[in-house]
């Protein structure tokens, strides 16, 4: 049964960058079912931007390892989707290619940085898409816009072929209207891949269950603390006890290390994409250096001309903090903060299978309310620990505020993805039900 898929979307919301007018696709688990990838994702053959001017004209000549199996499964590619440039965000606001607007309230931002993802499903274009997640890219997307967004374990999927923003932090995810998609995508999605070595070969095949009874839910007092808009808290308890309901247990816990959270992230995160990003020199790849100029000053001019400011912001930041004489002041400080939140998380473990709380402090901004780098930093302040301590994590729909959707956000063991899954299953069942 393989076909070409006929894609033409009524793209409103500027979900896509790129759409395949005529997908190909094959015989497999996900036959003929269009799949949105997002732009920082390598598609053979399909040009790949990561939002941003600097790899203008780029198309890679391979497929990241993700897209290989969704491929070998015969799903059809129909897109790669909007982005804030290179995942610094939380708006896709920062995209070289203008904002991707929310479906609920076109007058919201769709969250990031896989804004282009959640619009994508959300506004039923395709049932499922692809995301990454550094400090809640996957997740904030999908609370706002009312879908379902999962981050995996770190290295239970293989980054092979995603160009890189925060190497240590990073997960390729699934999103998906139900839980159960998130699951089916995961299944083709996590398979072992070599070329990425910080990867253990833990695939991931699972057919959610409803049953939690007996489950101990833990409610750190960090997530409902200062920030957390009054009314998000309170639909986010009402789910937790319909999972009590469902025959859980709740059980109060802390993570005293979520005060240095926000701290030990934008120092980790930027140190890494200074590293990662100088490969952008114009010799490689986008818009080509000016030869008659010095190196230095060629370099300096592409750059300037070709990044967006969040870019190039982060750059320096990073660059700052790993330059000789700051590096102990602030990476090692940052790597010391990671390793204590790690502990804390691994302590609370101790006591309870999973931990909840809301996804993101607040429903989705308006688009343009967020002008200043900093208050869109503490948006991350719920999703970014789980990165830190390399945890799975999920957002699945739970209610509105104000008409605009809220996620409850349910954290595992390293590995268990497959109990976060079923606890996200449980209550989704229930509350459809
Ligand atoms: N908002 C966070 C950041 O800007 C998370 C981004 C992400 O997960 N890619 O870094």
């Amino acid at each position: 049964m393989a076909g070409t898929l006929n894609f033409s979307p009524d793209d409103r919301y500027n979900a896509f960058i790129t759409t395949c007018r005529e997908a190909p696709f094959g015989d497999g688990a996900l036959a003929g079912v269009a799949i949105a990838v997002k732009d920082n994702i390598s598609t053979a053959g399909i040009r790949t931007t990561c939002a941003s001017r600097i790899l203008e004209g780029y198309v890679p000549p391979y497929d990241a390892h993700v897209v290989e199996l969704l491929r070998r499964e015969g799903a059809a590619i129909v897109g790669k989707t909007n982005m804030d440039e290179f995942g610094m965000g939380s708006t896709t606001e920062t995209s070289a290619f203008g904002p991707t607007q929310n479906p609920v309230d076109p007058s919201r931002v769709p969250g990031g940085s896989s804004g282009g993802s959640a619009a994508a499903v959300a506004a039923g274009l395709v049932p499922m898409a692809l995301g990454t997640d550094t400090g809640g890219s996957i997740r904030c997307p999908a609370a706002f816009c009312g879908i379902v967004g999962f981050k995996p374990t770190y290295g239970r999927v293989s980054r092979y072929g995603l160009i890189a923003y925060a190497n240590s932090l990073e997960q390729i995810g699934p999103m998906a209207r139900t839980v159960e998609d998130v699951s089916r995508l995961m299944s083709v999605i996590a398979r072992y891949d070599p070329r990425d070595s910080t990867m253990l070969d833990r695939p991931y095949d699972h057919q959610p269950s409803a049953n939690i009874s007996g489950l101990q839910v833990g409610v750190p007092e960090e997530y409902f603390g200062e920030g957390v808009d009054e009314r998000v808290a309170e639909n986010v308890r009402d789910a937790i006890g319909i999972l009590e309901d469902l025959g859980a247990t709740t059980v109060p816990v802390s993570i005293p290390g979520m005060r240095y959270a926000l701290a030990a992230y934008y120092v980790i995160c930027t140190s890494e994409a200074s590293s990662n990003l100088a490969r952008f020199d114009g010799v490689r790849y986008g818009p080509a250096v000016d030869t008659r100029k010095t190196w230095h000053e060629a370099y300096q001019d592409l750059r300037q001309a070709n990044f967006g400011a969040e870019v190039r912001r982060r750059i320096m930041l990073g660059t700052f903090t790993l330059s000789a004489g700051y590096t102990g002041r602030y990476y090692a400080k940052a790597q010391v903060a990671r390793r204590n939140i790690a502990r804390d998380f691994e302590r609370a473990f101790c006591d309870v299978d999973i931990i909840a709380g809301p996804t993101m402090p607040t429903v989705a901004f308006r688009l343009g309310e967020k002008n200043d780098p900093l208050s869109l930093y503490l948006a991350d302040i719920l999703t970014a620990p789980a990165n830190l301590a390399g945890i799975p994590a999920i957002s699945v729909p739970c209610g509105r505020v104000d008409g605009l959707p809220v996620g409850l956000q349910l954290m595992g063991r390293q590995f268990e993805d497959e109990r976060v899954i079923d606890t996200a299953f449980a209550y989704e069942q229930e509350v459809r039900a």
